[in-house]
This record gives C-alpha cells, structure tokens and sequence, in this order.
C-alpha cells in the first residue's frame, strides 16, 4: 500500500532493514537475543542485550519505540481497513471508510506536532484544513471553518461540533466533503 500518508520504502525500512539504526528491527532482535551477532547490532564485548542498559540508554530506547510504533500501527490498520472494507460495499461502509481514514491522517499528524524534546510545533497542516474545510450544521445552517481544535476533538470522539448549536455537523453530505478533500479512494 503506498499513499501520502504510508511510504512503502520507509514502512519496510522501518521494519526490517537491518541497517537502519533507527528502525526496530535491531533493537527487537536486541530485546529476543541476549546475544546478537548481526555486523549492524553486534553485542558488545563483555556485554548481554539490554542486561546492563543505563536509566539514559532506556530513554533513548523508549523515545525510539514511540516515534516508530504508532507509524507501523497506523499503516496495519489501513491494510486491515483496506482488506475489510473491499467486502463491505454500501453508503454506510464508505462514510465509516471516509471518517477512519481522515481519523487516521489526523493521528499521524498529531502525532508529528512534538519534536523528539516534546515541544508542540505549529503545523501548517491546519491552516491548510482551515482554508479548505468548511462544514455546514443540517441543524442550523451555520458554515463552520475546521480549526485545529475541532480535528483534536474529531480525533477522540468522531464528532464535529457546530459552535454555533453545539450539535454534530457530521452528516452524509459533510462526510462527502472530507473524504472528497482528504481521503484517496
Ligand atoms: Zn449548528
């Protein structure tokens, strides 16, 4: 599967080439092997695999875990969403198939607002999504621009709210807009 979202090149590398260091290939092998022979990820010397790690090395490994995980995580979901929903043909299974996807864009772009310090960073993503957006309330008319705010909130309840009526903007129509805009069929 290869997308915007999902390289194919970087998901493999990330995977299982041996040589990335920044990949998780050998830090897992590190963490199933007490001793690894591979020229990439060699144990060292009078050593054992994770036996002697520092407060500091655990760091550097839980930083590396976090910052690779989610991407993988999120790229099997597509391939399973993919794979399901080529069996499901309906109206109602293509707005699930929109939302789940535009969720997932919005996780992965999250998910890249922190820097490895954990500093939240602007993200012109959203001025984009602000510029191009606009949903409009079935219950009172009113168009509403989408803000960063609303893809945090959409990102954790699947609803976007009508600041004008507080009611869920998310109707057929709405759902035709976002997945016209953001989700490659
Ligand atoms: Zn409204």
């Amino acid at each position: 599967m290869n997308n915007p979202l999902f390289n194919a090149d970087f998901i493999n590398e990330i995977r299982y080439d041996k040589s990335c260091n920044y990949g998780i290939n050998g830090r897992s092998n590190h963490a199933l092997h007490i001793v690894t022979r591979d020229k990439n990820y060699k144990t060292e010397n009078q050593n054992f695999n994770f036996i002697f790690s520092t407060e500091n090395d655990l760091e550097i490994y839980y930083r590396q875990y976090y910052s690779i995980i989610p991407n993988l995580l999120t790229y099997a979901t597509a391939i399973i969403d993919k794979l399901i929903f080529s069996f499901i043909e309906n109206d109602q299974s293509i707005n699930r198939k929109i939302l789940k996807d535009f969720r997932r864009t919005l996780a992965m772009v999250f998910s890249l607002e922190y820097t490895a310090k954990g500093e939240r960073k602007d993200n012109p993503f959203f001025d984009m999504i602000k510029g191009l957006l606009t949903l409009e309330c079935p219950n009172c008319n009113y168009s509403a621009s989408v803000e960063q705010a609303d893809c945090e909130l959409f990102l954790q309840t699947e609803l976007f709210l009508c600041p004008k009526c507080l009611n869920n903007i998310l109707d057929d129509d709405s759902i035709k807009v976002i997945g016209k805009l953001f989700v490659k069929s």
